[in-house]
């Protein structure tokens, strides 16, 4: 698990008494059906399928309660918590008694089932608000009892816990405020009573807001009650980011991309934990069911039949049972060099699809490059396409008069073909997080401003890096792109985009590991935002944290703060060294997940059967440029 163990005990000192109750009202006196009918010496294997696309959470929970009903049974996790899963995919086994199983199977489904439920919707809100820095909070509006465990499934989905109850912060609401008289005397006479707790208070329109703003000392944080579009974002624009926002009421699937472009810091959505579904998740005992063991040797034994006509690429996200059938493993920088090297005529690429179309224009003639889930693309990648970036370019040309000398476009490997060959036809190159440093340099050596996209963080990031200021750095707003002076006087446009899973570290993570671990070494990725870059020791690309990790001495601790797989590898690496995840529930990257073990054995099979299956083939021209300022990248680094 890569849950942190402090986690995990707070999870199932208060799933305790739950499980009790789950298996006192479930199995009672006794399992008549499997008593009756099961052989008392029967051993059974249960697995556990998801039978929807979701979020995984409750595996700890699962394991207690088996163990609860038999200590004999022996539960094995095959993803992670917080991992995506797709439908058919196995989520874990049991073993043991089979009396006792099928007697566990349901209050084991019920709390799985629920968590995951509350982990998937809470993903799908985070998705939605991907491409902004709003955070998607909980509230109290959880199932009796289950305040911890169904706060922990909103963890689990990417969600960030508000308070846990009316003990732990104060919120400060009309009803108080009217008991109390006005704001400021329900504020002071909360600050007074407990100058320790957080304070918020809530605020129903704009003449509230100015009176709350007013309040000495000021609250840790203002919530917009119900307020339209318009509102939110007057409102956000009056505080100026002076105090945290969150915005809340009538949020629901629809409106919330659009209550986290008016720029408020947090959402709070009661649907994540009032209203989740279950998540179709079932337990099967045939024996007949397909198991991962057996998967691997299937694609073992297909890929041994193709006789060095085949090889599979793996990126450090990838799931543990992939990529360890790879041939090479790497990231996107050192991918894209193995791509480049290997003669193969069949280049399956376990990553995604961004990743396949780079492999696609360096392939010789000949080779086929083939991606298992053509579906398993790059929130990233997708925050910016060819024509956002032409209206961008035509703006720039309008203020600049001669952009083609001025501006240089620079993008992030993590981009469409298009998007490279733009890069290409304009004299732009690509870089990774592992060069993107020496590639920005050149840039600069080429043309006095940059272009830089889809990553805000890690254009910001590297260019801080070589001494710009942040006042010469200028994100693009394309919904109100900026005026002629702003982008006269920036060296550095930025896109807004931002990967969905390094934006989820926050400074608070990293405060809070080093007041657990005195002395701690804290790595990030350069996709983190810069208030994160800022706070760690070190930054850097996968292959660099991975270097780091290994040239460590023993004893040391790192906490890391980038994709949850190559956390878990690291900690099983380096057994001598203390590695530990940056966030309590580390972020997966749900897009690489899509990419499972059934589907590369369904594709190695394919191509055994001669078929070229899922091939990504990018257009000639696309190519032609795209290749242009790839190999400028590979020439600068
Ligand atoms: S980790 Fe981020 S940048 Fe990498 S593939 Fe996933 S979403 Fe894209």
């Amino acid at each position: 698990m890569v849950i942190n163990e402090d986690t995990v005990k707070a999870l199932l000192a208060a799933a305790a008494p739950l499980i009790e109750l789950a298996i006192t009202e479930d199995i009672g006196i006794g399992d008549a059906t499997s008593e009756a009918i099961v052989p008392v010496d029967k051993q059974l294997t249960g697995r556990f399928i998801a039978k929807q696309r979701g979020t995984v959470a409750g595996l700890p929970v699962v394991e207690a309660l088996l163990k609860k009903v038999d200590p004999r049974l022996e539960f094995e996790a095959c993803v992670e918590e917080g991992s995506p899963v797709e439908p058919g995919e196995l989520i874990a086994t049991a073993t043991g008694p089979g009396r006792a199983l099928l007697s566990a199977e349901r209050a084991a489904l019920n709390f799985l089932q629920r968590l995951s439920g509350i982990a998937t919707l809470t993903k799908v809100f985070v998705d939605a608000v991907a491409t902004t820095d709003t955070v998607i909070l909980d509230t109290r509006k959880t199932l009796p009892g289950f305040r911890v465990l169904d706060k922990y499934a909103v963890r689990a989905g990417g969600g960030v816990n508000h308070r846990m109850g009316l003990y732990d912060m104060f919120l400060v609401k009309d009803n108080h405020i009217d008991a109390a008289g006005g704001p400021t005397p329900a504020a002071l006479a909360a600050r007074e009573a407990r100058p320790d707790l957080a304070l918020e208070i809530e605020v129903r329109n704009l003449d509230e807001l100015e009176q709350a703003l007013k309040l000495e000392p000021p609250p840790d944080r203002i919530l917009l009650d119900n307020m339209d579009l318009d509102t939110l974002r007057k409102a956000v624009l009056h505080v100026g980011g002076q105090i945290p926002l969150e915005a809340s009421g009538g949020v629901t699937i629809d409106n919330v991309a659009a209550i986290a472009a008016t720029g408020v810091d947090a959402i709070s959505v009661g649907e994540l934990t009032h209203s989740a579904s279950a998540l179709d998740i079932s337990m099967k005992t045939a024996a007949t069911a397909v198991t991962m063991q057996s998967l691997i040797q299937e694609a073992q034994r297909l890929k041994s039949e193709l006789d060095g006509r085949i090889a599979i690429l793996g990126h450090h996200y990838q799931r543990d049972e992939v990529i360890e059938l790879a041939d090479f493993r790497g990231d996107s920088l050192g991918l894209a060099r193995d791509a480049t090297a290997t003669d193969a005529e069949f280049i399956v690429f376990c990553g995604v699809h961004f990743m396949a179309e780079t492999a696609a224009i360096l392939a010789k003639p000949g080779q086929h490059v083939l991606l298992p889930d053509l579906e398993a693309g790059c929130y990233l990648a997708e925050t910016v396409n060819t024509q956002s970036v032409d209206k961008t370019w035509q703006s720039l040309e309008k203020v600049l008069g001669n952009v083609e000398e001025q501006v240089l476009p620079v993008t992030y490997v993590n981009s469409s073909a298009e998007l490279k060959s733009f890069c290409g036809r304009h004299g732009g190159i690509i870089c990774t997080s592992g060069n993107a440093e020496a590639i920005l340099r050149w840039a600069f050596e080429q043309r006095p401003k940059v272009l830089f996209f889809p990553d805000q963080h890690l254009g910001q990031n590297i260019s801080r890096r070589l001494g710009v200021a942040d006042e010469q750095m200028l994100v693009w707003d394309v919904q109100r792109p900026p005026d002629a002076e702003e982008i006269k006087a920036a060296s550095v446009l930025l896109w807004p985009g931002a990967c969905n899973v390094h934006r989820r570290f926050r400074e608070n993570h990293i405060v809070m590991m080093r007041q657990r671990h005195p002395g701690i070494q804290i790595i990030v990725h350069p996709e983190c935002c810069v208030e994160v870059v800022t706070l760690a020791d070190d930054v850097g690309s996968t292959a660099h944290i991975i270097r780091r990790i290994d040239e460590a001495p023993p004893g040391t601790t790192w906490a890391v703060g980038t994709e949850a797989r190559l956390v878990h590898r690291l900690q099983h690496r380096y057994p001598d060294k203390t590695v530990i995840p940056l966030a309590d529930i580390p972020p997966y990257c749900s897009t690489m997940s899509q990419i499972t073990l059934d589907k590369l054995v369904y594709l190695l099979d394919q191509v055994n059967r001669g078929k070229l299956h899922n091939e990504v083939v990018v257009d000639s021209k696309v190519s032609h440029w795209g290749r242009i300022a790839l190999q400028r990248m590979l020439e600068q680094s």
